[in-house]
């Protein structure tokens, strides 16, 4: 096919380009993603027909298209812009591509998803993500993507039945930087939660959580975080191991999972302890009210470990909210308002992070192949470095922020997305964007088979 030139309609001219900041576009992250791939050492002893980086680019470029399966990524491979916009050189048919996968180590793309995060670093994209005097506010929760009677593989967890059947599975522990007051969250390498071969005991999310968060202070030593989770997370052996690490924390509480610490807020209300606090927001028609106590232990078995406890009711017409939490930061009435922004952003991870995979076109919960060793895993990592691209642009990408506006939704989005990258010669992703925001001139297909 002769390259279709993308045309500026007339009526459309006077119309400015929203700007691209061009380190973190999603051409050059591409590259950064592409040049991370490069120095991973290639497992196979024989000279490759087919490169592990281009293993690797053409299983990030089928989830950053959005591919509704491995068959339909497949079928489309020769077509399209693989090689101009992801820089493939030869892409694996998806036989191969699920072979050359399965015995990659998931822990090798550690440092891709760490120099995407520099460079949003290096440019000051993550300002806006800071919470409280330079924290991030980062959210952990554990999510399953993936369960079988059937199919398995050697880092599934398993899940016995009475009647001697067994379910496999497969869980992450994600992580994210949420802002209150951002949609786009900044997904870090998730946690797998995945059987090492040969033992039979299951991996958890509370083991997992204690890996990430070594690794997490491995990558960024020296960023100050505010972990927040569910009122799974708040126990005692876990809150000593955010201590250990340096992080603070805001973490959900229950009145039926902690009763002895809510019996403590009586006894302290009784004593005149606790600080009750009203904010009217009048043009919303929300009352917030809180009622907050410093030095509290968390339960009966840990008295040493003391914690600081807000709860808090939102207030409206026809509805009434409820949450608590607890945190290591001194509650006030100059911050409280401000931390429970903090505990409720934590719907991001479930809503703006997996529910955006699951529902939003990324398939998370679909099998692109399972392999017998690592494949699911890094699957699932590359969707999630795909997902960490996008949300780049969301956060970073006016072009992108224009187009997604226009077009309404993601996933008329990621369909028109497509339907440009399967039918036209392209340069790049911003002059893809740059289509889908002016509009262009649809030309009658060449033929190359002469019908005469
Ligand atoms: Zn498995």
């Amino acid at each position: 096919m002769e390259r279709c030139e993308i045309l500026v309609t007339g009526c459309t001219m006077s119309i400015v380009a929203p700007h691209v900041r061009k380190h973190l576009s999603a051409d050059a992250l591409f590259r950064l993603v592409r040049s991370g791939f490069a120095s991973l050492p290639d497992h196979r002893l024989d000279e490759p027909e087919i490169s592990l980086t281009d293993a690797l680019m053409s299983a990030f470029a089928m989830f950053s298209l959005k591919a509704p399966s491995l068959l339909a990524f497949d079928k489309e491979r020769t077509a399209g812009n693989l090689h101009t916009i992801y820089r493939i050189e030869r892409i694996p048919c998806d036989t191969h591509m699920r072979e050359v996968l399965d015995p990659v180590s998931p822990k090798v793309l550690r440092p891709v998803f760490k120099s995407v995060f520099r460079q949003l670093q290096r440019g000051k994209a993550l300002e806006a993500m800071t919470f409280l005097e330079g924290h991030y506010l980062l959210a952990l929760d554990g999510t399953e993507y993936f369960s079988s009677k059937t199919i398995h593989c050697a880092s599934c967890l398993h899940r016995a039945h009475r009647n001697g059947s067994i379910t496999y599975a497969h869980q992450m522990l994600g992580a994210a930087l949420i802002h209150p007051d951002q949609r786009a969250v900044i997904p870090l390498m998730p946690e797998p939660i995945v059987n090492s071969d040969g033992t039979d005991k299951n991996d958890c999310e509370r083991n997992a959580a204690k890996r990430f968060v070594a690794k997490l202070r491995q990558d960024h030593p020296h960023l100050k975080f505010i972990i927040t989770e569910d009122s799974l997370s708040s126990n005692a052996p876990h809150i000593e191991t955010l201590h250990a690490h340096g992080l603070h924390y805001i973490l959900g509480v229950k009145e039926g999972d902690h009763s002895y610490l809510f019996q403590q807020v009586q006894a302290a209300e009784h004593a005149g302890r606790v600080t009750s606090y009203e904010r009217h927001d009048r043009a919303a028609g929300v009352v917030h009210r809180f009622r907050f106590v410093n030095d509290l232990p968390l339960n009966a078995a840990h008295p040493d470990l003391r914690i600081n406890f807000i709860e808090y009711w939102e207030l409206a017409a026809t509805k009434v909210q409820h949450f608590s939490w607890v945190t290591d930061l001194r509650v006030s009435t100059r911050n409280v308002y401000h931390l429970m922004r903090g505990g409720r952003a934590r719907w991001k991870i479930e809503n703006e992070t997996f529910n955006t995979l699951k529902n939003q076109g990324y398939n998370f919960e679909h099998n692109y192949g399972h392999g017998t060793q690592n494949l699911s895993v890094v699957f699932a990592m590359l969707m999630m470095l795909a997902f960490l691209v996008d949300q780049t642009q969301q956060l970073c990408c006016a072009l992108f922020q224009a187009v997604w506006a226009k077009l309404g939704s993601k996933r008329l989005l990621w369909e028109r997305l497509r339907s440009l990258f399967y039918t036209y010669h392209l340069d790049s992703m911003c002059e893809l964007f740059e289509a889908l925001w002016y509009g262009f001139e649809r030309v009658r297909p060449i033929l190359t088979i002469d019908t005469s």
